[in-house]
């Protein structure tokens, strides 16, 4: 049994219905992704206890958790919004709510200072933080509580770019440390390849795919996770083997160029388009990316080289195409 296991959970409002099955093992750090409003922060909420689902199961470590109190699951939350006590010093919001006794309440403090990159800031004003600062200081304070999984709802949306980076490799880095189970919100997929051990994504209310951020790009199970985990062309499968219903897909990557036309006999391990327009031409740094059009349908693919007429051929290994729906 997981660690974490949720079983059917479900959650009514109005014109949204969560409904959330998957497993998390100990000490593993799942994202959760998914478009703006398919029901991620409303997942963590029913974990944590925030909000009250409508059926399911949420089992904590074998025990049944559903209807617990908030305070007895044992579980600490990050939120984007900055939620530390204004009237507090820096060390006495990291030690509110520490059972310990105030000598050894200071020495964890201290240490968890030092983890989050914030040693000497014990008595600095929480007021005078930088928004990175706060972030930090919040993750200390929810680890010292000594949670049995921590909760992060995308807790470096307010902060620019470069921080974002520094300080997901800090929490990655204090995952690994400490070993906790970390559930880790997020609409930044290069955020949770980066990151996550796995990754489950979220579309409308539903749970529809977990894995590896490897499996999720590479065996997509349908063509939502396919283009959720990254770039990729869609045609409809018939253009490509006759009587077939659904859809292929294929990732830019897979697509090799040719500036000359390709006689498809010479290639039975491969699926050629010839004559494909060149609508776009975009430098991407280790490549070129491709917009092009074949027979009206739209394909994006990768080029070592910039094309030099306004038409190419692709042609892509029948075993990097994959059938979806
Ligand atoms: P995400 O975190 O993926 O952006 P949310 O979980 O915040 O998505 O929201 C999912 C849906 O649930 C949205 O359509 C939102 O309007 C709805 N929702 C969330 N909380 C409430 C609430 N308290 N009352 C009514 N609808 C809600």
């Amino acid at each position: 049994m997981p660690y974490l296991e949720i079983r059917k959970l479900e959650k009514k409002y109005k014109d949204f219905t969560l409904s959330a099955s998957f497993g998390v093992d100990e000490g593993e750090f799942l994202c959760i992704i998914g478009p703006s409003g398919s029901g991620k922060s409303t997942l963590l909420s029913l974990i944590a206890g925030l909000d009250k689902p409508d059926g399911g199961t949420i089992t904590l470590d074998g025990k049944d958790i559903t209807g617990e109190k908030i305070q007895s699951r044992g579980i600490g939350m990050v939120f984007q919004d900055f939620t530390l006590f204004p009237s507090m010093n820096v060390e006495r919001n990291i030690q509110f709510g520490m059972k310990e006794k105030k000598a050894e309440r200071k020495k964890i403090s201290d240490a968890l200072l030092k983890l989050v990159g914030l040693e000497g800031y014990a008595r600095r004003s929480v007021s005078s933080l930088s928004g990175g600062e706060a972030q930090r200081v919040q993750l200390a304070r929810a680890i010292a509580a000594k949670p049995r999984i921590l909760l992060l709802d995308e807790p470096l949306s307010a902060l620019d770019a470069p921080l974002r980076k520094s300080i997901r490799s800090s929490i990655r880095a204090i995952h690994d440390t400490l070993g906790i189970t970390m559930l880790y919100v997020t609409h930044d997929r290069e955020e949770a390849f980066s990151i996550s051990d796995s990754i489950l994504i979220m579309h409308e209310g539903k749970t529809v795919a977990m894995g590896t951020a490897e499996e999720l790009y590479r065996h997509p199970a349908d063509l939502f996770t396919a283009f959720f985990t990254g770039e990729g062309t869609s045609l409809p499968a018939h253009l490509v083997f006759e009587n077939s219903d659904g859809s292929i897909f294929f990732r830019p990557e897979n697509a090799v160029i040719s500036e000359e036309n390709i006689n498809p006999a010479m290639y039975p391990m491969h699926v050629i388009f010839n004559d494909a327009e060149i609508l776009s031409c975009e430098f991407c740094g280790s490549a070129y990316m491709l917009g092009l059009q074949y027979q009206g349908y739209p394909i994006l693919c990768q080029s070592t080289t910039k094309p030099r007429k306004k038409t190419v051929s692709v042609m892509i290994l029948r075993e990097s195409i994959l059938s979806l729906s």
